[in-house]
């Protein structure tokens, strides 16, 4: 895209279920933005909620939270960042800094939070508009591709693992090994746990055991508790699908204090 042009093109939802490509007008960044040039965005099944107007949306709007991009220019008041650097923006969109919660430094929970995808325009586009609060820097060795799907899939497993009282050598067990599940284990074995890949079927042992995982236990086969206890019993279970009856058996299989963190949980019920 030339530095001319006075629009970018972008993929927006225009309605339940409806992708568009669209020219958008190039905006200068307001106070407190920045504004980047994307080289990468990733794809989560959040998108989804926003594709399909689960989210509070209003249309049209353009879905993606784990783009990387350079920063073509900053708005007033930015400091900390300069243009050319090269950045990554996730889900939370930027906290507020003002508000109570923010204060106490809760920024997650900020109150002024906006989704990015959601509340604003995402990485399905050539341009985005990004909070300057909301950025992260990328290293220069990490590539824009590879260091995309960390700014929410990557994010959400590395924070339940690091915030987890689990420690290394011990027993941490991986429930689901897809898009969280593939980067959990990752980051579990290079944390230095004993551990445990959980999928569904025996296909995915070989794809488990390549990405560090020191155990497979098909969960589709009786006996994952036991499985799980023959081991010595998981200090942490990190749940990244759905399936009440797996969930359930990995409770069983926890070590005394040990704990099971569920990310993306859905509407099935589980029964403990
Ligand atoms: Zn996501
Ligand atoms: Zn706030």
């Amino acid at each position: 895209m030339s530095q001319s042009k006075l629009t970018y093109r972008a993929v927006h939802a225009v309605g339940p279920g409806k992708l568009e490509l669209a020219d958008k007008p190039l905006l200068d960044p307001q106070l407190g933005y920045v504004r980047i040039r994307v080289e990468a965005c990733g794809i989560c099944h959040t998108d989804a909620a926003t594709v399909e107007g689960v989210f509070p949306i209003q249309w049209p709007r353009v879905p993606g939270h784990e783009a990387v991009g350079k920063i073509d220019k900053l708005g007033a008041g930015v400091q900390g960042w300069s243009v050319g650097q090269r950045v990554g923006i996730g889900f939370l969109g930027g906290s507020c800094g003002y508000c109570e919660r923010c204060r106490g430094g809760d920024l997650v929970n900020c109150r002024n939070r906006e989704y990015t995808g959601v509340q604003q325009d995402g990485g399905y586009a050539e341009v985005m508009l990004i909070k300057a609060s909301g950025l992260m820097s990328i290293p220069d060795d990490m590539s824009s591709v590879d260091a995309a799907p960390l700014l929410c899939a990557g994010l959400t497993t590395f924070s339940a693992l690091r915030n987890s009282s689990a420690k290394a050598g011990d027993l941490v067990a991986v429930l689901g090994i897809g898009g969280l599940g593939h980067l959990g284990v990752q980051y579990a074995r290079h944390m230095g746990f004993e551990v445990v890949a959980i999928g569904r079927g025996a296909d995915k042992a070989e794809l488990a055991k390549k990405l560090g995982a020191h155990h497979y236990i098909d969960s589709t086969a009786p006996g994952l508790a036991a499985a799980l206890q023959a081991l010595g019993g998981a200090t942490l279970v990190i749940v990244t699908a759905s399936g009440g009856t797996a969930i359930k058996e990995t409770v069983k299989g926890l070590r005394p204090r040990g704990r099971v963190i569920m990310l993306g949980a859905t509407a099935e019920p589980i029964n403990v």
